[in-house]
């Protein structure tokens, strides 16, 4: 938990500010943050339901009685335990500070909430959608905020990184033919809790022989099999933080098309990595890995985009893929992910977590990239 340590709070202040700051410019008195993993990023506060009314000169969270004590803890924003629906007190400390044009969230906020906040608005308030509407794909404010990490949280995600392939590490060692791809799953995810993650970032993918070809295949009780491919795609959360590590195991010994193909996938995110630095456009580093795929006859193959951010959200802005022009910048954490999924074969994907630097990238994921042998 970072909820109370100075450091932590004095965070989620200048976070706070930094938004307080920027509410003139998009003519609102207000913002209105609903969506938990925003609601902590700006507050520390880790509960399922809470308001956080954001003014440029107050903070208040609006939660309720199950929160008072977590809450009193893990925040410094001014503290409202509502009995019943929040919108109500929401609605009459809109009224009750003056505020008139309150930003919300449309992709974070249920049509259920918005109704309630609007039938407690008061006459001459409104709700302004926050970015407006015709800003094609524009990442969340907040979620622009989140993209680039604080050296705080960058260490948070190495930890959580570690943790990741800690756990891998223990359970491959002892991977064997008959084994449930079920039960590799389990392992793994009490192996990463064991070492420290709160929980999986994300169910934990185990999928052999030809299911390998499904890039979000869930594991099943089918048991590993001799002469197969099995791809491990697996992430912890920790302090909050996600990782995210996609390896590959071999049952026996692998045949050419295997070994080709493998080579061709790893080249392809060896590529990526390497055109990942400050200022190149996500397209570009998607391009990168497309390319050496292509080259392969592998490119049809490859059906996701290269990677994505990760944070707070297993999945967050900025998305590296062919029609994405975000700039990267020093400080985002994104994962690199290219992978082909052939239909009676199977699939073959290597992803590691890397963080922006001005120059290139740092790295994070420590687990060798060989396809693994059983
Ligand atoms: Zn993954
Ligand atoms: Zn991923």
């Amino acid at each position: 938990m970072d909820g109370n340590e100075p450091a932590a709070s004095n965070e989620h202040d200048a976070r706070r500010q930094a938004v307080a700051a920027g509410l003139a410019p998009r003519k609102l008195d207000a913002l209105l943050v609903a969506f938990s993993p925003n609601l902590r990023y700006l507050s520390g506060f880790t509960g399922s339901n809470g308001n956080l009314l954001l003014t440029p000169r107050r903070s208040i969270l609006f939660t309720d009685p199950r929160y008072q004590i977590q809450s009193a803890q893990e925040t410094a924003c001014e503290v409202r335990i509502v009995k019943g629906p929040l919108a109500a007190a929401v609605g009459a400390a809109i009224a009750k500070l003056g505020l008139r044009r309150i930003g919300y969230e449309p992709a974070r906020m249920t049509c259920d909430l918005f109704d309630s906040l609007k039938a407690k608005l008061p006459m001459r308030a409104s709700l302004e959608p926050c970015p407006p509407p015709g800003e094609n794909g524009a990442a969340g404010w907040v979620e622009e905020l989140r993209m680039v990490k604080s050296a705080a949280e960058i260490e948070r995600i190495r930890r959580s990184v570690e943790t990741n392939s800690r756990a891998f590490e223990q359970v491959v060692a002892r991977v064997k033919p008959g084994m449930k791809e079920s039960d590799l799953a389990a392992e793994l995810e009490y192996r990463m809790r064991r070492l420290g993650a709160e929980k999986p970032a994300f169910e934990t993918i185990v999928a052999g022989g030809v299911r390998s070809a499904w890039p979000h295949a869930q594991p099943t009780a089918a048991r590993l099999q001799t002469g197969g491919l099995v791809v491990v795609d697996m992430g912890a959360m920790q302090e909050g933080y996600a990782s995210d590590m996609t390896r590959m195991l071999y049952l026996g010994l692998p045949g050419a098309k295997v070994k080709r193909t493998y080579r061709a996938v790893l080249e392809s995110q060896l590529a990526a990595i390497d055109a990942v630095r400050a200022g190149a456009s996500t397209a570009r580093v998607d391009g990168a890995a497309r390319k050496v795929l292509r080259a392969n006859g592998l490119d049809r193959a490859f059906i996701h985009s290269t990677g994505h951010g990760l944070g707070l959200e297993i999945h967050e802005p900025p998305r590296i893929g062919k029609r994405d022009k975000t700039r990267l910048q020093a400080g985002m954490a994104i994962t690199i992910e290219p992978g082909v999924y052939l239909e009676g074969f199977g699939g073959i994907r290597i992803e590691d977590t890397v963080v922006v630097t001005e120059r290139g990238c740092e790295i994070l994921t420590p687990t060798g990239k060989d396809l693994r042998l059983i």
